[in-house]
């Protein structure tokens, strides 16, 4: 049974409160018997909360939704979606709940996934099971690692529920951490309701959130879609440069704060190859590795449309000023892109003949297609005169030492390579392995690649595994959807 009681952790309720249109009131399904599997304490330390207590018989019970501190208010949030181009009008959380606002770090969002079925499930049992569950844990906190802008994971506890996939897995809920849960899917639901009150008041939340200095722009409204583009471009730009594939940016799953979210079927290149997908879904390839700039650039036109009631009464002068502002995603997008590339390539501030060199690495790397992450890393050490590693990782060795001489006579700096190309990330194949193993009920593999992935520009003793690419044995890799 839910239980309200005094608790340690004090939740506001402002979303609930401001936006009540987009809350539903809810509560979390009970777990039977609920274990305490991950608990990231560095992340209860940044916000205030006591991380012993959280591991309590109590404070699993709140992990879980099952103890709601007095006060807090639990609403799944209503949002629509483009989904794969196809607009869903309500989609809203099947499967999770918004627990409140934790007043630390500006304000964050603690959330629940997998906290059972709500009036938003659709066809679905609003579960979540452990592999799931851990992986976002796993591979959000590696992006937090290497400096990207993501929703972070609090815990992971097992519910004791047996939930039916395609064979019946442990269940779990994911305790998640955001500065916000809005998202482009959010302002297309505001803007759909017709309710242009509900749509202002929804901006304002999201300036004061987010982008204060918006408030006294001549155009709040405006200000907001520019503060959310180049957010966006620039996070974008981050994933590409450390080959990143989200898997399913449909515009319930593009965040206002410009935070990475929804750690579905995600997956990091091996290989590079920009026609790269991993989403069992993905046939088309929508959502491939190259394409996430224009796919970003798609949705990010369907938050202007949803701003245009309150951009300009005239809705021809709307379009022109929201088409303006969408304008700047490519040159946003490219520029951060182009620096992000040349700082991989140690090539920090303006060099004169870059530019080519830069261009040519891309070309040798689409003919080539070497591990993405071991090429930078190893570059680094071409810098300092050893360049045989990056050698063998390449397929037309005279093209490259060619290339070599002309990028080594810029004299790339090895130091700010080392700081900017990981050394590890969560390989796809150490992902299964430690998720089969947590699966099984032995977290040690998952202990231990979460270590990795937390330092990952560090190349540390006893960590070789982790610098590695995937056995030839691993094969195609597929990721899933909701699961
Ligand atoms: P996603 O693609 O994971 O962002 O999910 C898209 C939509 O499907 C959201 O509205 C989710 O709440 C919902 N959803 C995903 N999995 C489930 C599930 N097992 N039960 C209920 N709703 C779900
Ligand atoms: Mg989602």
């Amino acid at each position: 049974m839910t239980t309200t009681a005094p608790s340690p952790v004090a939740l506001t309720s402002r979303f609930a409160t401001e936006l009540p249109e987009l809350a539903l009131a809810w509560q979390a399904e009970e777990a039977p018997d609920p274990q305490l599997l991950a608990l990231n304490r560095p992340l209860a330390g940044e916000l205030g909360l006591d991380a012993d207590w959280l591991q309590s018989a109590e404070g699993v019970r709140f992990l879980v939704g099952n103890a709601v501190p007095d006060g807090a208010h639990p609403v799944a949030q209503c949002y629509a979606g483009h989904q794969f181009g196809g607009y869903a009008p309500r989609l809203g959380d099947g499967r999770a709940l918004l627990l409140g606002e934790i007043d630390a770090l500006g304000g964050r969002d603690l959330h629940l996934k997998g906290s059972g079925r709500t009036p938003f499930a659709r066809g679905g049992d609003g579960l979540a099971v452990v592999g799931p569950m851990l992986r976002e844990y796993v591979v959000s906190e590696a992006m937090h690692a290497l400096g990207i802008p993501t929703t972070r994971s609090l815990a992971v506890v097992a519910t004791g529920r047996r939930v039916q996939r395609e064979t019946a897995l442990p269940g779990a809920v994911l305790a998640r951490i955001a500065s916000s849960h809005l998202r482009v899917g959010s302002f297309q639901y505001a803007a759909a309701t017709g309710d242009v009150d509900l749509l202002d008041r929804l901006t304002r939340h999201a300036i004061a959130r987010h982008y204060p200095e918006a408030a006294q722009a001549p155009n709040p409204a405006l200000a907001l879609y520019e503060a959310v583009v180049a957010a966006q471009a620039s996070l974008v730009a981050k994933w590409m440069l450390v080959g990143f594939v989200h898997g399913v940016m449909n515009t319930d799953n593009v965040t206002i704060s410009g935070e990475t979210i929804d750690y579905g079927p995600c997956a990091f290149l091996d290989a590079f190859d920009p026609a790269t997908t991993f989403s069992s879904i993905d046939q088309g390839g929508r959502y491939s590795y190259g394409n996430q700039p224009v796919v970003l650039e798609w949705d990010l036109a369907r938050l202007g449309e949803a701003l245009l009631p309150l951009v300009h009464d005239d809705q021809e002068e709307a379009v022109s000023q929201v088409t303006e502002a969408l304008g700047a995603f490519r040159r946003e997008y490219s520029a951060a892109w182009s620096v992000g590339l040349r700082a991989k390539l140690g090539l920090a501030g303006s060099r004169d003949g870059a530019e080519p060199v830069v261009e040519d690495l891309l070309g040798l790397l689409q003919r080539d297609h070497p591990d993405f992450t071991s090429f930078f890393r190893a570059l680094a050490d071409a810098a300092d005169g050893d360049a045989a590693p990056a050698r063998d990782l390449v397929l037309d060795r005279d093209g490259f030492d060619r290339w070599l001489a002309r990028w080594q006579s810029l004299e790339p700096d090895s130091g700010l390579m080392r700081r900017t190309n990981p050394v590890v990330i969560p390989r796809n194949h150490l992902v299964e392995e430690a998720l089969s193993a947590a699966t099984a009920g032995d977290l040690d593999p998952f202990g231990r690649l979460l270590d990795a992935v937390s330092r990952p520009f560090e190349a540390r003793p006893g960590f070789g595994r982790y610098a590695e690419p995937a056995p030839e044995s691993f094969g195609a890799y597929t990721t899933y959807c909701g699961t």
